[in-house]
């Protein structure tokens, strides 16, 4: 995802990535919202260049402040993804340890039952 850094305007990988140039990191809600909507997910490559062009000019960008509180209750209501993600790779993981203790089992078995 291209976004625009809200605080310099540079641009960067990510709407909610630490900027590159000057470590500006949105962790509020508000701020987050902000982000997303200098993302690629709302504006066009015109519009992101448009965005970071008046911010690194010292203008700023008016947002929609409207857009911006809907976008904040959504991501204050939404389930964190990176613990989403920890849920799943423990699901994951924990259904591979059971596949590999039981061939481990099935395994033994077949062996056991060739030695007798
Ligand atoms: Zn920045």
């Amino acid at each position: 995802m291209a976004a625009v850094c809200v605080a310099c305007g540079a641009m960067k990988i990510g709407a909610w990535t630490p900027c590159t140039k000057c470590k500006h990191d949105a962790t509020t809600d508000t701020g987050r919202a902000r982000a997303l909507l200098l993302s690629d997910r709302n504006l066009d490559a015109a519009g992101l260049a448009a965005a970071s062009a008046s911010l690194k000019a010292g203008e700023g960008v008016t947002y929609d402040e409207d857009k911006v509180r809907e976008i904040a209750v959504g991501i204050a209501t939404a389930p964190v993804p990176s613990r989403i993600g920890l849920i799943m790779v423990t699901v994951g993981f924990l259904l591979l340890v059971g596949a590999i203790g039981l061939m481990v089992v099935l395994v033994i078995r077949w062996l056991i039952s060739l030695a007798a």
